[in-house]
């Protein structure tokens, strides 16, 4: 094992298994932000960029009821990303996953900002029975990725979406100097991944309200049907909080206190779940992120982070009792053994010898650099 050590740079430490320090103690995750900072320029660069891009949309969008879709969550990455995107004329098809743990502040988010820019909103509902199966079945894996399911189950829902909606580009709210890259040690998600844990483990085989994505779909989505998932604000000057103040000012947008915690089981899993039983506090990557970005300052974020992250002991008596466990059951699984996606069939080994078509995808755009970076590179 590791002994502690934190990057001088940020406040990434060894809690991340894949960290690597150079002689001068700056760690992997700050280059990789470095490397990512040559290829998506700001300024003038970035801004022709997304001009370029933005004229593209609405070209391919010509005569169709939408040119593009975007994923809504309630938080204030997507509805300013939305709202950015109507700013510039682009006619988005708002899509959201109701996957049973909504918070009423998102719900009213996602209405208010739809209503105010009068944008069609597309919400897709998971049935409740499987979305719990499949979430029982990761708590039961004893892995760090309990959210897995629900992250990957939104990126199939808007490609197949956009498919459904005849629309080539899907908007995405993500940024890497607002948020950084989480650790694939931390969180890692594939379609093989997704289904091979809940064969094991679930009570069903398979899950029939919402999709989940093969490797050879997204293959297909992105090479035949030319799907783009764009991150739109890798190019622009993005700075959360004046986007908070935006759309707090324009949409009726109401904060609720911590990153992606849209949902319940997402407040519950980050703030209590993941630092108990892993030692993983996700708070290291977004503060990282902000602190290579200057929107944040080292020392406080230390300051923050001596602290254990805050939970709401309310959310942990509801999240047991809606997933349907008793305090006996939960403390099991709190106990089990710490697994590993490695321990469970994943596409992981394949997406690594495939890293070199992967990578010329990245460059050709066909999918995020972030995608090579994160499941082919590192
Ligand atoms: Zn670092």
């Amino acid at each position: 094992m590791k002994s502690m050590q934190i990057c001088t740079r940020c406040v990434s430490d060894t809690t991340m298994q894949d960290i690597v320090f150079d002689e001068n103690g700056m760690c992997n995750f700050c280059k990789l932000h470095d490397k990512f900072i040559d290829m998506h320029p700001l300024g003038e660069k970035g801004e022709s960029i997304i001009n370029n891009l933005v004229e593209k949309i609405k070209r391919a969008g010509k005569n169709k009821k939408y040119d593009c879709i975007i994923g809504l969550s309630g938080g204030s990455d997507s509805t300013y990303l939305l709202y950015w995107a109507c700013k510039q004329g682009l006619r988005p098809l708002a899509v959201t996953f109701d996957n049973g743990w909504n918070t009423e502040i998102s719900v009213k988010n996602i209405k208010n900002a739809t209503d105010k820019l009068g944008v069609d909103l597309h919400t897709v509902v998971a049935d409740w029975e499987e979305m719990k199966d499949l979430q029982r079945s990761f708590l039961e894996a004893s892995v760090s990725d309990a959210d897995a399911p629900s992250d990957y189950a939104i990126y199939s829902v808007l490609y197949t979406e956009a498919i459904k909606a005849g629309v080539r580009y899907s908007l995405n709210g993500h940024s890497f100097r607002a948020e950084g890259t989480v650790p694939k040690s931390w969180s890692y998600f594939d379609g093989r991944y997704v289904k091979s844990v809940l064969k094991l483990y679930g009570t069903r085989k398979k899950i029939k309200s919402f999709p989940i994505m093969s490797l050879l779909q997204f293959v297909y989505y992105v090479l035949v049907k030319r799907i783009k998932d764009v991150r739109v604000f890798d190019y622009i000057e993005y700075n959360k909080a004046k986007a908070k103040e935006i759309i707090t000012r324009e949409l009726d947008w109401k904060d609720y206190s911590g990153h992606h915690h849209e949902n319940v089981f997402t407040r519950f899993f980050q703030s209590y779940f993941l630092p108990v039983k892993f030692n993983i506090d996700k708070r290291k990557v977004e503060y990282s992120a902000l602190i290579r970005s200057n929107q944040l300052d080292r020392n406080k974020a230390l300051q923050e982070l001596a602290s254990a992250y805050p939970y709401d002991v309310n959310d942990v008596e509801y999240v047991i009792k809606k997933l349907g466990y008793t305090e006996q059951e939960f403390e099991r699984i709190l106990h089990l053994p710490k697994r590993t996606f490695h321990d469970y069939p994943t596409y992981h080994s394949m997406m690594k010898k495939l890293k070199f078509p992967i990578k010329i995808a990245a460059q050709l755009n066909l999918i995020p650099k972030i995608l090579y970076e994160k499941y082919a590179e590192m």
